[in-house]
């Protein structure tokens, strides 16, 4: 089973979560001491391990209870969500050059699956609909000549080569031109592997990338070799430059320490997974499904988006119903800024509104500073206060109190519950003119 050893060592994590009420720090320790286990007995590499489950607790401890949903449920959310992230959030589709055709250098070590991996994406091409064809430029193995066109027929695209005398840019050059004049829409080169990385291999990579100018270079590693593989996808990104990696033999691979440390460890995303021997045994990678295939908890996973989906809009609902019942108080409040806060930082929100780059970086911070300084007055209201903010405009006594406790002045304090009254009414006044619209005109 694909990964099975990880997801087994994970079950153990939200097993010791069962019968809890929360997600606590003190309860999420021993469960991230599993999951910190099953990290590293996956072959991930330690700086990724210690990274992910900093993220993790400090996510797990933060969420909101969501109702009906069980503690360990929702770390079965936050390790997914994380997983997903690790492994580069989004597909990292292949890129195509503008103006036909689109290079792809395809390099790797010996054995690792490279050969097999040009035959299977110029199939994955072709049923796309785009025509391709191989070029050899492994020149060291006669043999990997013969295997890439024996493997050409079998998948009904042209090789190119020219035996094992050229040089391998030369090589790549020519093959492309004969490309170019059959018009053809991608073109896959094949390039020596050896043994191990070393300084011949590389100078001729840089060599062969020169002479062909790709829009692709992709790293064929091998899933079997775990952290190893990520350490190389670094390397040779340091080395040549590359634009992702292809990771082979993934069904064989029951830890998965190679597909969860590489664009960690290299910040190059995996952009094709081989899963078997067979020409369709080669598809994209998609760090979502990966995290469901591991944590194996599809229907979990379903059921707790589901609930949060409900809440979100639950909540909505009932802002939506104090604000007409003029009820808009500071735990709205607080919830409103906590919810600019946790969309990123406000700069960044700031920055994508369009029209609003104006907004200097002062300004920004000065925005930030402010919600946090009537944050820090609300925290030290009681229930009460923030329930009925009526309470602090009518008793200097309780203002008074609070800005002692927030280490603030009475008139700052006067002037945080002024803007509350003042954000209510603006809000019934803008709710009152969105309900007016479907209402008929009185004055008229
Ligand atoms: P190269 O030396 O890198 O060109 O490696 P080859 O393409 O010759 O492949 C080496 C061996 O690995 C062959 O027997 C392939 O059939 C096998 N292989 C390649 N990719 C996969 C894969 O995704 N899964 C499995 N199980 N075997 C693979």
């Amino acid at each position: 089973e694909m990964f099975g050893q990880l997801t087994t060592g994970l079950e153990s994590a939200w097993n010791k979560l069962r019968g809890t009420d929360q997600l606590t720090k003190d309860n999420i320790a021993e469960p991230m001491r599993d999951i910190r286990r099953a990290l590293l007995e996956a072959d991930v590499s330690l700086p990724v391990v210690r990274s992910f489950i900093e993220s993790v607790t400090e996510k797990a401890v933060g969420t909101d209870v969501i109702r009906g949903v069980k503690p360990e449920q929702q770390l079965v959310k936050v390790v997914n969500d994380e997983l997903v992230q690790l492994m580069g959030g989004e597909v990292s589709d292949l890129v195509f050059a503008k103006t036909a055709p689109t290079v792809i250098l395809l390099a790797g070590l010996q054995g690792v699956g490279k050969t097999t991996v040009c035959a299977k994406l110029a199939y994955y091409l072709k049923k796309m609909g785009k025509s391709c064809m191989l070029i050899a430029a492994d020149v060291y193995r006669p043999a990997a000549i013969d295997q890439l066109t024996i493997l050409g027929k079998q998948v009904g695209v042209p090789v190119y080569s020219e035996g094992t005398e050229a040089k391998p840019s030369q090589i790549a050059k020519n093959g492309i031109k004969e490309a170019k004049s059959k018009k053809t829409d991608v073109i896959i080169v094949d390039t020596a592997g050896r043994l191990q990385v070393d300084k011949a291999m590389m100078s001729e990579l840089k060599e062969v990338k020169r002479a062909v100018n790709p829009t692709e270079v992709l790293l064929v590693v091998d899933a079997m070799t775990g952290q190893e593989a990520a350490s190389l996808v670094s390397t040779f990104n340091v080395e040549i430059g590359i634009t992702g990696a292809i990771l082979t033999k993934l069904d064989g691979d029951s830890r998965g320490g190679a597909a969860l440390s590489i664009k960690e460890v290299s910040g190059k995303p995996i952009k094709f997974v081989g899963r078997g021997e067979r020409m369709e045994d080669l598809e994209p990678f998609y760090p979502d499904r990966m995290a469901q295939r591991i944590l194996g908890m599809g229907d979990v996973l379903s059921f707790v988006e589901k609930a949060q989906e409900v809440m979100r809009q639950e909540d909505a609902e009932e802002l939506q119903k104090k604000i007409l019942s003029a009820k808009f108080n500071f735990n709205d409040f607080l919830k409103q800024t906590q919810a600019i806060a946790q969309m990123g930082s406000f700069s960044r929100i700031i920055g994508m509104i369009p029209g609003m780059n104006k907004v200097t970086p002062a300004q920004i911070r000065e925005a930030e500073k402010n919600l946090k300084f009537m944050e820090s007055m609300i925290n030290v209201m009681t229930p009460e206060e923030r329930e009925r903010p009526e309470l602090l405009a009518e008793s200097r006594e309780r203002r008074i109190r609070v800005a002692k406790e927030s280490g603030k002045n009475e008139r700052q304090v006067s002037q945080l519950v002024a803007q509350l009254f003042r954000m209510r009414a603006q809000m019934q006044k803008m709710m009152g003119a969105m309900q007016g619209q479907d209402t008929p005109d009185m004055e008229g």
